[in-house]
């Protein structure tokens, strides 16, 4: 039988070093949703001697989001890891819900994507002022395949120019770098590991994460094996750099003064009347 828990953490400590994510001078943000993901990567680093704390947007999303808080509050007081809340409806003045109703009233947009372009926003506007070098997020090798085959499907392959285990992102004061230390652990090992070790996590998915599209790209992915994902992602790394990059010129934001490659950013666009 394979040791799950070697096998994820040698995956996880090779995965730092080849790409040298991070290291242990830097100050690293754990974005924690309460979901197995990114509990086990706060754990790993941790675990592994990084200078790591946790940060927690509370979506204001009923019982699951106050579920999450108290999780993920019990978790980082266990493992001793410093937590920062965001609570979205004190500081944006709603809850993402209302916020998501305000942008689909005037646009079709998926909820995951509002969702994901506003915590993406706070994330990085938040680390900065916190003045962490990284931000760790939980994307592990089955959601990098999923992202990737939605790009090829929708002939977009340009959003995934920048990806990878650390964003390459263009360098920018104001912009700080992405890491995802679960990038090559594939999600049956992260369940797997998370319950040997009985971390403290909420195992429900998000209730408003309803985008049919991705759950379809799930379906077939449950139907393929381990190696074929790896070959996927492998295929997808060897053509990365003869992918047309997104535009590197950023510029700041006209609204709310964060880096941006359009006049608004994307939050601003989204948000704006
Ligand atoms: P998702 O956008 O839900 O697929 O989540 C991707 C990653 O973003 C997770 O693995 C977390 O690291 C981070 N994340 C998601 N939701 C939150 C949240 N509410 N607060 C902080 N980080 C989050
Ligand atoms: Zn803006």
């Amino acid at each position: 039988m394979v040791d799950i828990i070697s096998k994820v953490e040698r995956q996880v400590k090779e995965t730092i070093k080849k790409y040298k994510i991070c290291n242990k001078k830097e100050k690293v943000l754990v974005a924690l949703s309460g979901g197995k993901d990114s509990t086990l990567t706060a754990y790993l680093l941790k675990k592994f001697g990084y200078n790591i704390s946790g940060f927690h947007i509370n979506l204001g999303l009923g019982k699951y989001s106050d579920n999450c808080e108290n999780a993920i509050k019990v978790f980082c007081s266990e493992n001793k890891i410093p937590l920062k809340i965001y609570d979205i409806k004190k500081e944006m003045g709603s809850r993402m819900c209302y916020i998501r109703a305000g942008v689909q009233a005037r646009e079709k947009v998926k909820n995951c994507l509002i969702c994901g372009v506003i915590k993406k926003s706070i994330m990085n506007k938040e680390a900065r002022m916190l003045k962490v070098d990284k931000i760790a997020t939980g994307h592990n090798l089955d959601d990098e395949v999923q992202t990737f085959l939605a790009n090829v499907f929708k002939a977009s392959l340009n959003l995934s120019s920048n990806t990878g285990p650390i964003t390459k992102n263009i360098s920018d004061k104001k912009l700080i770098p992405r890491i995802k230390p679960l990038f090559f652990v594939l999600e049956d090992d992260i369940r797997e590991y998370v319950k040997l070790k009985k971390l403290k996590i909420i195992p429900q998915p998000c209730p408003c994460g309803i985008d049919s599209y991705r759950i379809q790209i799930r379906k077939f992915l449950n139907t393929i094996s381990e190696k074929e994902k790896r070959n996927i992602i492998a295929n997808f790394e060897n053509i990365q750099n003869k992918i047309k990059r997104q535009k590197d010129n950023i510029q700041y934001c006209e609204l709310c003064g964060e880096p941006s490659r359009n006049k608004l950013c994307k939050k601003c666009n989204l948000l704006k009347n």
